[in-house]
């Protein structure tokens, strides 16, 4: 209809609203009809008195005249209140209609513009978090549009400094003041406003505005303010279930504590992206999978809010190295992912991926406590027609754990050699946690020897797995699997208890005497805040004497959480156990700090100790190690000795303890047990004569029923 009318020439806005139905006549139009009426009325009934001077005629028909001014416009008036209540209730029944569709923010505005006969209305929500956005939704001249801009201090004049003094409604008129408001319809290019602040419950949420574009002259009164204050309510509600809407939306498809996509949101992403890039003229796409480094110490070390804090600084400083359109999401913990479309080459992911690492090398301040991080970075990037979100996601996991194995703090690309280690892991890493429940873990333990006497004087307890599908796994696979899961503290309590049980029994009787038992500990264990409370417990169940419990620790825990580290050993050695670094010499760490660790053992790497015997630097070094565990009054432990003549040089070195395959292997605890019964021939054979090599036995592999079960 409106077509129509707009072909057949120009026509006045009040007509026009008239016939359309969508406006009425103002009571300033109605006030001018009715006098103009009036004078009309006056003029020609007066003149035709006056003509004929018949007095008492003229004075009935001015009373006539008068009355019939009143009651038209009393008439008028009345129709115009009438035609306003329904515009009003038209109003409302637009307005709740709008509750029901949260897309109509955008049609409300354009009904409001036909209300009002305004070429222009906006509405502006303010933010419900100080790092999100304004919305703005504008329809000027018909077209709507939508946009979120920060908060900044126009805007906020714009709906305090202007609405608020004027108790929440007002008519603006361009060159009338108040200050504020000029500059206001100035930047919205206006000639005059009236404007109602939207609140709901006392709450300012923002404004409502109807505004004359520059070649309307019809000025705003105090009827088109108050049917907007009427109508702003509606307006506010339609608007506070919008926000609603959206937060459950951004909710369902965002990480609540750094806002970033969540893993539904980037799947999404990634499968649309997928899907475009087979349009013609499309470049290729790449998902970046990072995983932090030694984020679970962190996070277990200084507690969960400095945890926090530092993924919310590691996400700031993500967002920096990527374009704005590209997705960022936390798929959970410690891992993050980016999608990065429109990719020119392999080359353009690398360089994002490094620019990060980067990024991370500076320290984050956690709570007044400078922490670097650093991360591991997988890529895999949709070469293939037949790629799908769960392969890309995948592969691009594959090539992190190769980034983590490759020493941390690097990038990979995934390539095709990678996918037999993919399958692999992720058997082992579905299987574990079975195996762990259904008892396919056990521990075997591996005599120490003391070299001076040839005596057994402990053994270290060693997890081992023989998966009922994949045979025998060693610790060195299965462990980083479980650490990664974060089976390690299960795995780790029960490879505890067991081994504390079955030294209790050696001391017991099996043995005659005293045997210690040393654990490997992992360092999620260790940094757990309630570890030293675990071995507590575990010691007073199994009447273990804590001073037969020996924990190794890595020496690279020492050098990447000195403090808090520190400060869990004490723990433990105010229990009254023992603690070794195990792999001594391989972790850097500064040996001037050594002497103030409280440590008892040094446990030296089978790489120090293979070529002891033909090389003489090796042996020199060795050497160093052991006179200073002597200085520091530590005893220390030669691995992965496995030749009479390694064991040789050792002795004349004065080293304290051997272990290794030449004097045994490791052991289930009946073949412990049965070369703690053959000690008294060893002793007798004297030292630099050991006979364990000669009793070494292994459980035939796949033969389990006699291995002592974990727990
Ligand atoms: P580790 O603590 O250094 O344990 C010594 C490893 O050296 C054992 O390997 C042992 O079998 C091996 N070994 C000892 N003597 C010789 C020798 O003469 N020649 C050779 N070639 N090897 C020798 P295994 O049992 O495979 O354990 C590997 C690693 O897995 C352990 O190294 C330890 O770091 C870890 N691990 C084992 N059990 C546990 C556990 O219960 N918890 C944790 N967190 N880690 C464990
Ligand atoms: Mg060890």
């Amino acid at each position: 209809m409106s077509v129509s009318i707009e072909r057949r020439g120009r026509v006045s806005p009040v007509i026009r609203r008239a016939v359309l139905g969508m406006g009425c006549p103002k009571p300033r139009q109605v006030r001018i009809v009715t006098v103009a009426l009036a004078v009309a009325v006056l003029a020609v009934g007066g003149w035709a008195l006056v003509e004929r001077a018949e007095t008492v005629e003229t004075l009935l028909f001015l009373a006539l005249a008068v009355s019939m001014v009143g009651v038209s416009a009393g008439y008028l008036s009345e129709r115009y209140q009438r035609r306003h209540l329904e515009h009003l209730s038209e109003s409302r029944d637009l307005l709740q209609q709008t509750v029901r569709s949260p897309l109509s923010v955008g049609a409300l505005l354009d009904r409001l513009c036909q209300i009002f006969g305004a070429g222009f209305a906006e509405v502006v929500v303010l933010p419900d978090a100080p790092d999100q956005g304004a919305l703005l939704v504008r329809v000027r001249d018909g077209r709507t549009t939508e946009t979120s801009e920060a908060v900044d201090e126009n805007l906020l004049a714009d709906v305090f400094s202007v609405i608020v003094p004027a108790s929440l409604s007002l008519v603006l008129r361009a060159g009338a003041g108040p200050m504020q408001g000029d500059a206001m319809l100035a930047r919205r290019g206006l000639r005059g406003a009236v404007m109602a602040a939207l609140a709901v419950e006392g709450r300012i949420l923002g404004s409502l505005m109807v505004g004359r574009c520059q070649g309307d002259l019809t000025p705003f009164t105090e009827e088109d303010r108050r049917l907007l204050e009427a109508l702003a309510p509606q307006v506010g509600v339609t608007v506070e279930k919008l926000r609603l809407d959206e937060r459950i939306n951004h909710q369902a498809f965002h990480d609540s504590l750094t806002g970033l996509a969540n893993r539904v949101l980037f799947a999404d992403r990634v499968v649309h992206a997928l899907e475009r890039r087979a349009e013609p003229g499309r470049l290729s796409a790449a998902i970046l999978f990072i995983d932090l480094d030694d984020f679970k110490v962190v996070n277990d070390t200084l507690g969960h809010p400095s945890g926090d804090l530092l993924l919310q600084g590691v996400t700031r400083r993500l967002r920096r190295v990527v374009r704005p359109f590209d997705t960022v999401a936390r798929l959970g913990g410690d891992e993050f992912s980016v999608l990065i479309e429109d990719l020119a080459g392999p080359a353009e992911a690398v360089a994002v991926a490094e620019r990060f690492l980067e990024e991370l090398t500076g320290a984050f301040d956690l709570h007044g406590t400078p922490v670097t991080i650093g991360a591991s970075v997988g890529i895999a990037i949709a070469d293939r027609p037949s790629m799908t979100y769960e392969h890309l996601l995948r592969e691009a996991d594959v090539a992190m754990y190769r980034a983590k194995e490759r020493g941390k703090a690097t990038v990979e690309t995934f390539d095709a050699g990678m996918q037999q280690t993919l399958e692999r892991r992720l058997r082992l890493k579905a299987d574990l946690e079975q195996a762990v429940s259904a008892g396919e873990l056990f521990v075997e333990y591996q005599p120490i020897v003391a070299l001076e006497s040839g005596t057994m004087v402990g053994v270290e307890a060693l997890a081992r797995w023989d998966s009922l599908g994949l045979g025998r796994i060693g610790p060195r696979e299965f462990i980083p699997v479980a650490e990664a899961s974060g089976l390690i503290r299960e795995i780790g309590r029960q490879v505890l208890r067991t081994a504390c049980e079955q030294a209790v029994r050696w001391s017991a009787g099996e043995a005659g005497r005293d045997l210690s038992v040393s654990v490997n500990l992992s360092p999620r264990q260790l940094l757990h805040p309630d570890f030293a409370e675990e071995v507590a417990t575990i010691l007073r169940e199994t009447y273990l004497s804590p001073s037969l419990l020996n924990l190794e620790i890595t020496e690279s825990l020492l050098v990447e959480n000195t403090a808090t580290t520190l400060e869990r050993l004490r723990a433990l050695k105010d229990l009254g156990v023992t603690i070794a670094i195990d792999d001594f010499g391989m972790g850097y760490s500064s040996l001037g700090e050594l002497k103030f660790l409280p440590v008892d053992v040094l446990k030296i790497p089978k790489a120090f100790v293979d070529n002891v015997a033909t090389d003489e630097r090796e042996r020199a070094f060795l050497a160093g190690i052991i006179g200073l565990g002597r200085t520091l009054d530590l005893r220390v432990v030669a691995v992965g000795v496995e030749r009479a003549d390694q064991l040789d040089e050792l002795r004349d070195m004065s080293c304290d303890l051997a272990q290794g395959f030449h004097l045994a292997a490791p052991l289930d605890a009946a073949g412990v047990t049965g070369l703690l019964s053959s000690q008294t021939v060893s002793s007798a054979a004297g030292p630099g004569q050991p006979a364990w090599n000669a009793i070494q036995s292994r459980p035939p592999i796949g033969d389990t029923s006699a291995l002592p079960r974990i727990a």
